[in-house]
């Protein structure tokens, strides 16, 4: 990625390295290494009707910069990678790299969110058994890495209802081990929230937060969908409310967060360049716009990475990522001690860079 490179990008990626950064929208079926994959290819004799070497494999699961822009194509990659869940032991790993992987990126706190369905399917485990290895592999990393978790149970648009229910129930279920909120993913282009409804509604009432992937391809009227009749707390992508002066007063009055994935918008199409991004405009309206990495494996990206195409390739400054951060903060699903002790820790870090770096001109 030309923005990556360069002796200006250099220090200013190395400082934004350093930030502690908070990652709101992260899913742990995008955040596989490659190495683990090809490990558990070979381990399991994964049938991809190829000669296995990274070579092959990079291209099946990462988008590369030649590969056109889209959506669906995008989606593809996800099934693909539900060939990879293939024991216990893989699942496990796979939760405790994801995590790893961020805080190596000075992510201080995560919200991990994957879909128990897509781990379990393709080898007949019960939900329950992959919630747990997933939670298992978090608890693991948490033990190693000075980074704080947060689990969201995500549910595909046109999944079964009956299984859409086992997932909001155990989301409930698991609130004790760090389950905090319930996800909408999948194609809002070809299927409907609208069979979820009531699921989404009682995860509300029993406490769930909840957050709905909307207006990244579809329209702004899902954005709309999401928040009064789904009850929204925040929307994943949400980008596609620049068109929408209505849709953009609503996120407004309400204070709802969008959280905003650069590479991943770049990837499916939904945006042609970084600079027509909208995330500019919509934080310059008031918005309450986060910076997030979607799916970093399968976009080759860190949240690092993000920051500095916000900063490149967008013309955000050093001020502008800080209340972009402390944005992350208020909509972090946390309680309010919890995101205060959050708030209080990045800013004694950051004031620490601030100090070390003598910044000068950039802010
Ligand atoms: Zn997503």
């Amino acid at each position: 990625m030309r923005l990556r490179r360069g002796p200006v990008a250099h220090v200013w990626r190395s400082m934004l390295h350093r930030l502690p950064k908070v990652d709101l929208h992260r899913h742990l079926e995008g955040s596989l290494r490659l190495s683990t994959l090809m490990e558990i290819a070979r381990r399991h004799s994964i049938p991809l009707e190829l000669h296995l070497g990274t070579a092959e494999l990079e291209p099946l699961i990462r988008f590369t910069v030649s590969e056109a822009a889209d959506f669906h194509r995008f989606l593809a990659r996800f099934r693909l990678l539900r060939l990879f869940y293939t024991s216990e032991e893989a699942i496990r790993r796979m939760a405790y790299e994801a995590v790893a992987d961020a805080a190596l990126d000075h992510v201080r706190y995560l919200e991990l969110r994957f879909n128990p369905a897509a781990l379990a399917q393709a080898q007949g485990f019960q939900l329950e058994e992959v919630i747990e290895w997933v939670l298992e592999g978090v608890e693991q990393a948490l033990h190693e890495f000075d980074i704080q978790v947060r689990m969201i149970l995500t549910i595909v648009r046109g999944e079964d209802p009956e299984l859409a229910w086992q997932i909001a129930r155990l989301a409930v279920a698991y609130r004790s081990r760090g389950v905090v909120a319930l996800d909408l993913a999948g194609d809002e282009l070809q299927a409907s929230a609208r069979d979820l409804v009531p699921i989404f509604r009682w995860a509300r009432e029993q406490g769930l937060f909840l957050t709905v992937h909307a207006g990244e391809v579809g329209p702004p009227a899902n954005i709309r969908h999401a928040i009064l009749i789904m009850g929204a707390h925040r929307i994943g992508h949400g980008i596609q409310a620049i068109h929408d002066v209505e849709v953009l007063r609503l996120l407004h009055e309400r204070n709802i967060p969008l959280e905003i994935c650069p590479t991943s918008n770049l990837q499916t199409g939904a945006v042609a360049g970084f600079h027509y991004h909208p995330l500019p405009d919509l934080y310059r309206l008031g918005l309450k716009v986060t910076l997030n990495t979607d799916d970093p494996s399968i976009s080759d990206t860190t949240l690092t990475d993000e920051y500095l195409f916000a900063m490149a390739g967008m013309g955000l400054q050093w001020k502008d990522l800080l209340r972009i951060l402390e944005n992350a903060v208020e909509a972090a699903f946390l309680g309010p001690e919890e995101r205060q002790a959050l708030a209080q820790r990045l800013r004694k870090e950051i004031q620490s860079i601030e100090q070390s770096w003598h910044l000068g001109e950039g802010r």
